[in-house]
């Protein structure tokens, strides 16, 4: 007899990764997906919005297509190269970068109340029931509102999830740890300044910008996870490729020279926010000493 979805979710390893935008999952976590999935993982991604602020930046010709319904399709077939087969949206509208009229719009992400769309993923997490969750950190890692809003309602999510009085679906679910993805400073740093000497456009700033004026990073000591996904870079890259519309063809993420490349992005940093700490850190594996809810170790 195969087993369902849910009982299979008691002793798979089950990551669920929370991201704002389609293909922001390609860029932040494309590796750790691929690499979860080709090792047997079940993995799960959240898109809270439809995208519906992107712009076709690439031009490219939609025919009858809107963008959001374009963009679903770039999503399905990024999420097809990472080999991951499980996807749900929020619902809520795009936000707009911060300051933007969209921001303003009654259906946005930012807009949304808390625990209203908390209690939208926490249903998810009660029927999914991942060991590990992943979403952007506080600072909606560049600032983008509804990045912001995804670190929110993630921490929500989970407390809501686990809490029996909550007015959630399901029943109540524990996850044992909660990471947000991260790039530490000194990697920034090494990619700009290896930008710069390869007389390169840097995106993080002018030729003498200083380390600590780049628009974003962590500071190195925060970060607890370093996930080697250097076998999976032509997935994460493949990913990246299918959202045409916003990453286009000569666009930066996809023509760095292959040092820069593996330097930038063999490598995924998380930060370990609520869980047991890993006596080993960097952590190399999100579900180090977790313990299934049968008692056995499930990974690490
Ligand atoms: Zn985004």
């Amino acid at each position: 007899m195969p087993r369902s979805r849910e009982e299979l979710a008691l002793t798979v390893p089950t990551l669920l990764c929370v991201h704002p935008h389609p293909d922001d999952e390609s860029i932040a976590c494309g590796g750790l997906l691929a690499r979860s999935a080709a090792e047997g993982r079940r993995v799960f991604v959240v898109t809270c919005t439809g995208g519906e602020e992107g712009e076709n930046l690439a031009g490219i010709d939609l025919g009858d297509e809107d963008l959001v319904s374009h963009r679903r399709r770039e999503l399905a077939d990024a999420l097809a190269a990472l080999g991951v087969t499980e996807h749900a949206y929020l619902g809520y509208r795009d936000s707009g970068m911060a300051g933007s009229e969209a921001n303003g719009h009654p259906d946005s992400f930012h807009r949304a109340d808390l625990d209203e769309a908390a209690r939208r993923l926490a249903a998810i997490l009660r029927r999914v029931r991942p060991h590990v969750v992943v979403s952007d950190d506080e600072r909606g890692t560049y600032g983008h509102p509804d990045h912001v809003k995804a670190h929110t309602v993630t921490v929500r999510a989970v407390e809501l999830a686990a809490d029996h009085g909550a007015d959630v679906p399901g029943e109540p679910w524990q996850v044992a740890k909660r990471y947000v993805h991260a790039i530490g400073r000194s990697r920034l740093w090494q990619l700009h300044r290896a930008l710069v000497a390869a007389d390169l456009v840097s995106p993080f700033g002018a030729a003498d910008t200083l380390m600590e004026d780049l628009p974003f990073g962590v500071d190195d000591e925060v970060i607890t996870a370093e996930i080697d996904v250097e076998e999976w870079m032509p997935r994460k890259r493949s990913a990246m490729a299918a959202h045409r519309s916003q990453i286009a063809d000569d666009s930066f993420f996809l023509n760095l020279p292959d040092g820069l490349m593996r330097q930038t992005q063999a490598i995924e940093q998380f930060v370990l926010e609520q869980g047991p700490p890993s006596p080993e850190v960097p952590e190399t594996d999100l579900f180090a000493g977790i313990a299934s809810n049968d008692g056995t170790v499930v990974a690490g």
